[in-house]
């Protein structure tokens, strides 16, 4: 058995470990990264962000063409959804993707361990391969080791994932045939991302969700707006139903859910059930108590403000601790813990990290919802401006949607910006860049903005929070 030291030794290469990575690489700390499975990426080079909005363009492509076009003069006539060649092209685009995480490690000299890795002690780690056996199992010793390992899918008790017809994310982006009738448990982000590729190409959509409205997390507003527009693209939505049981009858799949407001059960009957009730965090196999790291009541690894476990060298990071599953925090975190093992003192703000849906609208915030400045008791304005008060917008046949500005009532200081639209998945860097060098929404109202574009909306509704007065409204 070989064994080998290093400075940092990272397990996991999603978008948290292989970021992490690369900037101890930059820093010339001797590092490893270690990954279960035959590619580098993580969840959302693989599974997840990459290949579902390669998919997600793809079928916007196709609902413009046979839902837009004929308004903008364009006859289109025949056209025919090829799914298994969608499917082939977000193959194509994952693999590119991680073939480019394989270039970076090199670049920056990361050594790359594919295998199992689980804690033997505080400082060393054992790599059981998973190439078959072929490979010989090593112990690797680390003066930091950082769990990268990030999340899984997760299901409620009572319901038997068989990934054939009662799935997770993963199978659905893989799907080589379109559902009659895809019924989706949670009406969180990843149900609705792919329960709007299914329903562009024809699929029947239900979505049944717990609570009263979707994408709950973020500002109420938001979820408003993009139920009515999902409604209009005949996505059907079941909210306040508490799903009790999803059953396999060979080719079928049913649902029954309680409302809320009682009366009858509903019965629903499918081809394909996707469970998206939220993911756990995923530290199976990895012996923490070996190295007596402690995780939380939600099997979170446990994290100081600097990111530290309870155990002096050990980091994590990711979808593996506490805070929002999302790919750009896990880099962020990547970054952060790198340049505090080197020595530096970095900083994540994690209020200015933006969450984004890709449906269509887009739909996107940073900053604190209208909610929580309610909850807090907070003095603020609201200015608003909707994109079929936009230029650009009724130029491009996309006026659905708003952007909303809250600030502080006192100062002006931008504490929160949400908006579904066209291309604001783009324009939400806007606002977290003026947020991070804590603008005002005069500042903005004082930017010149390329006309006619989507971003002027921000500016719109900027002139409207400060009490300037819109000048396009
Ligand atoms: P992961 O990406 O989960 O990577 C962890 C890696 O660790 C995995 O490769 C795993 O195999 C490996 N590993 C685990 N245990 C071991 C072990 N013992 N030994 C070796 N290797 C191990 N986020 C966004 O910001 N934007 C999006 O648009 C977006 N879309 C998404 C769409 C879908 C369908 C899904 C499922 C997720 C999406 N996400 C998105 C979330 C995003 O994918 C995650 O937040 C992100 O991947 C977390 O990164 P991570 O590095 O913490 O973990």
């Amino acid at each position: 058995m070989s064994a080998s030291s290093y400075d940092v030794l990272i397990i996991g290469s999603g978008p948290g470990g292989y970021i992490a990575a690369v900037r101890c690489g930059q820093l010339g700390l001797k590092t490893a990264i270690i990954e279960k499975y035959p590619t580098l990426g993580g969840t959302c080079l693989n599974v997840g962000c990459i290949p579902s909005k390669a998919v997600l363009e793809s079928t916007e492509l196709y609902h413009k063409a046979t839902a837009q076009f004929a308004e903008h003069g364009i006859a289109a006539d025949n056209l025919r959804a090829d799914l298994p060649r969608m499917m082939e092209r977000k193959d194509k685009v994952v693999s590119k993707v991680c073939d480019g995480v394989v270039y970076l490690m090199k670049k920056n000299k990361v050594d790359i361990l594919h295998g199992v890795a689980s804690f033997v002690d505080a400082t060393t780690v054992r790599v059981v391969p998973t190439d078959g056996g072929s490979g010989e199992e090593q112990r690797l010793t680390a003066k930091n080791i950082i769990i990268a390992t990030g999340s899984k899918p997760s299901t409620l008790p009572f319901i038997t994932l068989d990934k054939e017809r009662v799935i997770t994310s993963t199978e659905a982006l893989a799907l080589r045939e379109l559902p009659k009738h895809l019924i989706i448990v949670g009406g969180g982000v990843i149900g609705l991302e792919l329960g709007s590729v299914y329903a562009r190409l024809g699929s029947k959509v239900s979505v049944v969700e717990y609570t009263d409205a979707i994408i709950p997390s973020m500002d109420r507003t938001l979820g408003k707006e993009l139920l009515r527009s999902l409604k209009k693209q005949g996505l059907e939505f079941y909210l306040s139903h508490k799903v009790t049981a999803v059953t396999r009858e060979g080719e079928t799949v049913k649902l029954t859910a309680t409302p809320a407001a009682g009366g009858a059960d509903l019965q629903l009957e499918g081809d394909y059930c996707l469970v998206s009730v939220g993911r756990r965090p995923y530290t199976d196999g990895l012996n923490l108590a070996a190295a007596g790291v402690e995780v939380d009541e939600k099997g979170r690894v446990k994290v100081n403000d600097e990111l530290q476990t309870n155990v002096p060298g050990i980091w994590a990071l990711g979808d593996v601790v506490r805070g929002a599953m999302l790919a750009h925090k896990a880099s962020d975190e990547g970054v952060f813990v790198a340049e505090r093992i080197a020595g530096q003192k970095p900083h994540v703000n994690y209020l200015l990290i933006p969450n984004v849906v890709y449906t269509w609208p887009e739909v996107a915030g940073v900053g604190y919802t209208e909610e929580q400045l309610k909850e807090q008791g907070l003095a603020y304005k609201s200015g608003s401006f909707p994109f079929s008060a936009s230029g650009r917008a009724l130029a491009g046949a996309d006026t659905e949607g708003l952007v909303k500005v809250l600030t502080a009532a006192d100062t002006d200081e931008i504490l929160g910006v949400h908006m579904i639209g066209a291309r604001i998945a783009d324009i939400v860097a806007e606002a977290v860049a003026v947020m991070s060098f804590r603008g005002a929404a005069e500042d903005v109202a004082l930017m010149s903005h390329a006309h006619p574009t989507y971003a002027e909306a921000f500016k719109e509704a900027c002139l409207n929070a400060s009490g300037l007065g819109a000048l396009n409204m």
